[in-house]
């Protein structure tokens, strides 16, 4: 055996790689069977093999200069073109092809702060670093972007009901530092629009750059609207949309590292750019973050939208809301569980009173489904979300029977000692001036071992969910900075 902590003195060939690749998914998530209700944007074999044919075609070309690759250039435009005229833009918008949700959302970030930077100039001078406005229901990109652009958050409250972003509660948070706000349609947790004419209404009055994250609805969206969905105007059709995130990754069903930033008009776009002539290499000029890049994403991109079009979209479309409408109906029906906000597309977040949700996800994670938990933060309690692909909806009956069966699994469970003891000890020490240490060994009884990759379990979400959110912050930096040594 060869030590793989260094680079193998001889090579393998090319048999014995691809063995040894397939060997390491021993204990990953078996997506294929269709029992994932997490993570995966799977449409079926058929589409599978069209993104790998256009992703390994197109995978050494290098996107890093356009003039080299206009092949590149030509997807890009593309796609970008077909991105806009879906989400109600005239042929003033403009965009880029991006990695993925995160770098569009840092993007526009960017974008809003540096228009902000020229039109104000003593945004410059003033001691106060800008603030961007966000729902506590937007996405955690944004509060990267704010960490990675070094501008202030301001958390506002969403309606408790509903779940959407509360327009009076974004506008009262407004003073002379803001820039930016923001709305999401859909956001990630509950799955609802926000009402976005009307954040966009003040921040017209106010002269704010408004961003709509669509990262995860914009492309799904209209096509529920064809099907009769009421979904509320979101688009560049709405006045005073700045510009708008969109994922080809999740439901354009799109091979991984595939999203789309896009702006009103090229005056705002310009801000994201980054031109470098001053060094002795290469003069860049990047739109996105990334220099270097594999033509794959963006030709895989462009193959699955020609490959479903809009009428395989919509058929898609069709299914996952008929089955959606099921889950939901189902939810609503039991007497122990509820919805946290009704969802406008085919996510579903549900939670209970009377029935401890971690355990009911443990349940089912123990019955051969993968279910995805979110913590309580604010208004929003701890619950368990489904996403609803077409791959899983051949399942849909058993998972739904599976949920009854361990809703009375697990209503009587006895109370975990360790939560208790956490509990306890948590009521009398202040995690925020805990040293590193005394962190580490509360871990180590928690199960979370340095470099080892824990058993996410009932016991584990409940003790994170007893945290306060700064200190599940630190726990879960502790964790990452110990998991690749
Ligand atoms: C997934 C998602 C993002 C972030 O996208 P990544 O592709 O994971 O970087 C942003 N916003 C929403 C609403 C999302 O669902």
């Amino acid at each position: 055996m060869t030590d793989p902590r260094s680079i193998p003195p001889r090579g393998s060939t090319p048999e014995q790689i691809a063995e040894r690749l397939e060997a390491f998914r021993d204990a990953d998530l078996d997506w294929r069977s269709g029992k994932v209700w997490a993570y995966m944007f799977d449409p079926g074999e058929t589409a599978e093999r069209v993104i790998k044919q256009a992703y390994t075609a197109y995978l050494s070309e290098n996107g890093l200069d356009p003039t080299a690759f206009p092949s590149l250039v030509r997807m890009e435009k593309e796609v970008v073109a077909m991105a806009a005229s879906h989400l109600g833009g005239d042929p003033e918008v403009v965009g880029n092809f991006t990695s993925g949700g995160t770098e569009s959302i840092i993007l526009a970030v960017k974008a809003a702060r540096d228009w902000a930077r020229a039109r104000r100039p003593e945004l410059a001078r003033a001691s106060q670093r800008p603030k961007i406005i966000l729902p506590i229901t937007a996405h955690a990109a944004f509060h990267k972007a704010a960490h990675y652009l070094d501008l202030d958050k301001v958390l506002v409250d969403v309606d408790p009901h509903t779940f959407k972003a509360d327009p009076a509660a974004m506008r009262a948070a407004i003073d002379e530092h803001t820039i930016m706000m923001v709305g999401s349609a859909v956001s990630y947790a509950h799955c609802v629009v926000d009402p976005i004419a009307e954040l966009a209404e003040i921040a017209r009055e106010h002269d704010l750059w408004l961003h709509v994250d669509g990262c995860m609805g914009g492309f799904l969206l209209p096509y529920f609207r064809k099907l009769g969905r009421p979904v509320p105007a979101f688009g560049f059709e709405v006045a005073g949309v700045c510009s708008i995130s969109m994922d080809l990754h999740k439901y354009a069903f799109a091979a991984k590292g595939a999203s789309v930033v896009l702006y009103r008009n090229k005056a705002l776009r310009r801000h994201q750019i980054f031109t470098c002539a001053s060094w002795t290499g290469y003069t860049i000029s990047n739109p996105t973050i990334q220099s270097s890049k594999s033509g794959g994403p963006v030709a895989a991109a462009w193959a699955v939208l020609n490959h479903f079009g809009e009428a395989g979209y919509l058929e898609l479309a069709s299914r996952v809301l008929t089955a959606t409408e099921r889950v939901m109906s189902f939810v609503d029906e039991h007497p122990e569980l509820r919805l946290i906000g009704r969802s406008d597309m085919n996510h579903v977040a549900f939670g209970s009173e009377t029935i401890p949700v971690f355990r009911l996800a443990e349940a089912l994670n123990q019955r051969g489904w993968y279910v995805q938990v979110q913590l309580g933060y604010g208004a929003s309690p701890a619950n368990i979300h489904l996403c609803i692909n077409p791959a899983n909806l051949r399942w849909l009956d058993e998972l739904l029977a599976d949920i009854g069966r361990c809703v009375e699994l697990v209503r009587d469970s006895a109370p975990s000692p360790l939560v208790a003891s956490l509990t306890q000890a948590l009521a009398q020490i202040d995690l925020a001036s805990v040293d590193d240490q005394t962190l580490r060994q509360m871990m180590a009884m928690a199960g979370i071992a340095p470099g080892t990759i824990p058993k996410v379990g009932a016991e584990l979400n409940e003790v994170l969910d007893l945290l306060p959110p700064a200190a599940r912050e630190r726990v879960l930096t502790e964790f990452m900075n110990e998991l690749v040594a």
